[in-house]
């Protein structure tokens, strides 16, 4: 790939947003920003869109939905495995019976997802300047001047730190990083063997490890939890081969090493998602182990939830304040995760207290509640952002009903395809709200629909007359169309009528 995709002349424009690292959450903020008509760049260290080792090994179930919002859900789905199994504190437990049109877990590994966003953005017209990092920033005048490795300089109104867990910009902005450090640490690598290794988990001692492949095709990843030593070099071959020594008596013929790498359970998250023009998305705003699956999907979210805000505070449509609420909404999302990684890896220990604890843990989970709890969480299901009392929805993602509009079928994560807010109006008889100040903003909707949907550990709800679905998905408002809160609601999330 060449060193810039995209058709801006890095020296001669500049963009409104610069984003830091095009890994899943800076492309999924690119997109997000471009339908929104914003111009961003990405500047990405990487040469191409190739990863170096294994990373997240799949989607979850919100993670589909928020692609599906924007109709690119097929792609993904397509290059993938749905799996209807999943698993927690070494627990496993159907997936299958969720309140989503996705009730499973994709099995798609990152490097193939990866290749799929940067094929959508390039498609989308965005611009990647490759092959330079962002090395710090200054600010000036109201902007942000981003200084890159090649000594060139971007002048942005906001830059935002999608660098993953090492983020340069989040320590140039000195944000905090607080959490709890690493006290293990997991050997992981692709490899190939002579010998036929068991596949599957080994417990001792030390901690759980695990061999196995995907399909008799696929190469063996392995993964071989040790102690977690401080500064310990990059792993290489003879830490390999020690390792399977340790663990297995045996390396099995291995004869190479596709990569070879390391992970630790440490959990840090960011003190603040924004500082001034200077906001973080993705591992660069919060790290945690990979139990649970949940680190790329996180960043994805973050990114849905961020983009549209940062497009209306952009271009003028919205206030700035309306970024603080990337933070208030986004902030106890990717804490939750953090509390439940430290959960698995606890119960993860290899002792007797530990076995009794997930003994227990997985009586808890052959319950149905218990379970769906468990999987709602760990899938962002149930993400409740805190937008005061009122109708189950409120706050709440939009399911994904089948719709009537004018006739046609259709269905709610359709009419959310140009990531613009919906006034989605599902009674038939109330008067229409065409005409109104943010027609320019919002898409209003008459559509019918059956009477009751239903939101993850909450049952089946009646659907109200009307709901305010925010660009992200999450709901805004919803009564009817005669509620003077409407009004509130528009200028709360979508700028004044009289801009
Ligand atoms: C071993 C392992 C296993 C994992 N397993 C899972 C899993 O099963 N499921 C799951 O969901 N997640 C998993 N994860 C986590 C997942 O990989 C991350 O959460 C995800 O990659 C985060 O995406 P991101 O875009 O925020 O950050 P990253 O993917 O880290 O992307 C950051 C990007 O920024 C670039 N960059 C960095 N610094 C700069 C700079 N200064 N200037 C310009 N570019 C820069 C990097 O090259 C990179 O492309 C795993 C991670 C690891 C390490």
């Amino acid at each position: 790939m060449a060193n810039e995709t995209g058709s801006m002349d890095a020296a001669n424009t500049d963009p409104a947003v610069v984003i830091a690292g095009g890994g899943p959450t800076g492309m999924m903020l690119a997109a997000e920003l471009k339908l929104a008509g914003v111009d961003a760049v990405i500047v990405e260290r990487r040469a191409n869109q190739d990863l170096d080792g294994s990373r997240a090994g799949g989607l979850h179930p919100r993670s589909i939905e928020v692609l599906d919002q924007r109709g690119v859900a097929e792609r993904v789905i397509n290059a993938g495995q749905p799996g209807a199994v999943f698993g927690f504190g070494q627990s496993m437990f159907p997936v299958g019976d969720l309140p989503t049109r996705h009730s499973y877990v994709l099995a798609l590994w990152q490097s193939e997802f990866e290749q799929l966003m940067a094929a959508w953005v390039a498609e989308l017209g965005v611009t990647t300047l490759r092959n330079r990092e962002v090395a710090g920033f200054t600010e000036h005048e109201g902007n942000v001047e981003v200084h890159l490795s090649d000594g060139a300089t971007l002048r942005a109104q906001y830059l935002v730190g999608c660098d993953g867990g090492r983020s340069v910009v989040r320590k140039a902005a000195g944000i905090d990083f607080p959490g709890l450090p690493a006290t293990t640490s997991w050997l992981i690598a692709e490899v190939e063997m002579d010998g036929d290794p068991p596949m599957g988990f080994t417990h001792t001692s030390e901690g759980s490890h695990a061999i196995g492949r995907r399909g008799p095709d696929e190469p063996i990843r392995l993964v071989i939890q040790q102690p977690y030593v401080p500064g310990a070099p990059e792993p290489g071959m003879d830490e390999l081969r020690a390792g399977l020594r340790h663990v297995y008596d045996s390396e099995f013929g291995l004869r190479r090493a596709g990569w070879i790498s390391r992970f630790t359970d440490a959990t840090r998250q960011a003190a603040t998602y924004r500082r001034g023009r200077i906001l973080l998305a993705g591992d660069a705003a919060h790290i945690h182990p990979p139990q649970g699956g949940q680190g790329m999907g996180t960043g994805i979210q973050d990114a849905v939830n961020l983009g549209w805000k940062l497009a209306q505070v952009v271009e003028g449509t919205s206030p700035d304040a309306l970024l603080d609420t990337y933070h208030d909404e986004r902030h106890p999302v990717g804490a939750r995760v953090l509390q439940n990684t430290r959960a698995s890896v606890a119960i993860g220990i290899q002792d007797e207290q530990h076995q009794a604890l997930r003994e227990i843990m997985g009586d808890l989970l052959s319950l149905d509640d218990a379970r769906r709890k468990i999987a709602s969480m760990l899938f962002a299901l149930d993400v409740h952002y805190d937008l005061g009392q009122g109708h189950p929805l409120l706050g709440r993602r939009m399911p994904d009903l089948d719709l009537e509009v004018d006739g046609r079928p259709t269905r709610v994560f359709e009419l959310l395809h140009d990531a613009r807010a919906v006034l989605l109006c599902l009674d038939a008889r109330a008067e229409r709200f065409d005409g109104n100040p943010w027609m320019d903003r919002v898409n209003t909707i008459t559509a019918a629909a059956g009477s009751r949907c239903e939101v993850p550990l909450i049952g089946m709800v009646d659907l109200p007359p009307a709901v305010l679905i925010r660009p992200d998905g999450h709901v805004a408002w919803t009564g009817d169309l005669s509620d003077p809160e409407l009004p509130d609601a528009l200028t709360r999330w979508f700028g004044a009528a009289d801009r």
